[in-house]
């Protein structure tokens, strides 16, 4: 089977959904250029829990975990099954780490949202696997090595977060407004660090001083990228298809980790 590629995408507003964005565009050639999977494993910032917990259930829900948003986008649903063959060939993988295999949560909109414009046809089968918001940027990394070798597998994995998230400084209204300059210096840093393939500045992203608080205020956005670079292989090439900033405060950048 052809080894799949490891992407982290950030996904910014959920509005990307059903609005006509550049982002919303560019996923979609980004999806049109990736080989069909078997299954898509989403690591999503909105699914951050005192736990690890894969979701297992055979029809996963597409849950609305967002405020003030209009009626349309309430009403989009991604109706792709789920596999519970899947969720507990992971959890073995991941022993002996305790892996709950979960039948409440479903489908967030950090996966929804972007998973509707990479693969409208919602016919591939999608677990979650959540962020343990108790564990070291450290533990976010090694649990993306063990699950590397299911690229082989014919499984995507997709981190969904966002590089540079800041809300309270976000122009809202102002979606075009000027990037801050601690969101280009954070997100360049992490760029040199990711061409590099300098893992452990980016595992201790908080050495990167007064930019990195700024540009990482709270850890749930941008600790997908770490699961995404603890499954890339030293061969891979890493390209950024998309990339961006919103409101000044948040990165749209994209990573993709592709077979030599
Ligand atoms: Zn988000």
């Amino acid at each position: 089977m052809i080894r799949q590629p490891v992407i982290f995408i950030g996904h910014g507003n959920p509005l990307n959904a059903i609005s006509d964005t550049r982002y919303a565009r560019d996923w979609g050639s980004l999806g049109r250029q990736i080989i069909r999977p078997r299954a898509i494993l989403a690591i999503s910032a909105h699914w951050y829990i005192n736990g690890v917990a894969v979701t297992a259930m055979a029809n996963p829900r597409t849950i609305h975990d967002f405020g003030g948003f209009p009626p349309e986008l309430y009403a989009v649903e991604y109706p792709a099954p789920g596999s519970p063959s899947l969720a507990n060939e992971i959890a073995a993988r991941l022993n002996p780490i305790p892996v709950r295999l979960d039948e409440d949560w479903g489908l967030d909109h950090g996966t929804w949202s972007v998973l509707c414009r990479l693969f409208p046809e919602a016919g591939i089968p999608v677990i979650q696997l959540s962020i343990d918001r108790r564990e070291s940027g450290t533990f976010h990394y090694e649990l993306g090595r063990r699950l590397a070798p299911l690229r082989d597998e014919g499984v995507l994995i997709i981190g969904s977060g966002n590089i540079v998230h800041n809300l309270g400084a976000y122009t809202w209204g102002y979606p075009d407004s000027p990037p801050r300059d601690w969101t280009v210096k954070f997100e360049e840093h992490v760029r040199q660090s990711l061409i590099t393939g300098h893992h452990l500045s980016l595992i201790d992203w908080e050495m990167a001083g007064n930019e990195a608080r700024l540009a990482v205020p709270t850890a749930e956005h941008y600790l997908p990228l770490l699961y995404v670079i603890g499954a890339s292989h030293p061969s891979d090439q890493i390209d950024f298809p998309v990339s961006g900033v919103e409101g000044g405060s948040i990165s749209m950048l994209s990573v993709r980790y592709s077979p030599a």
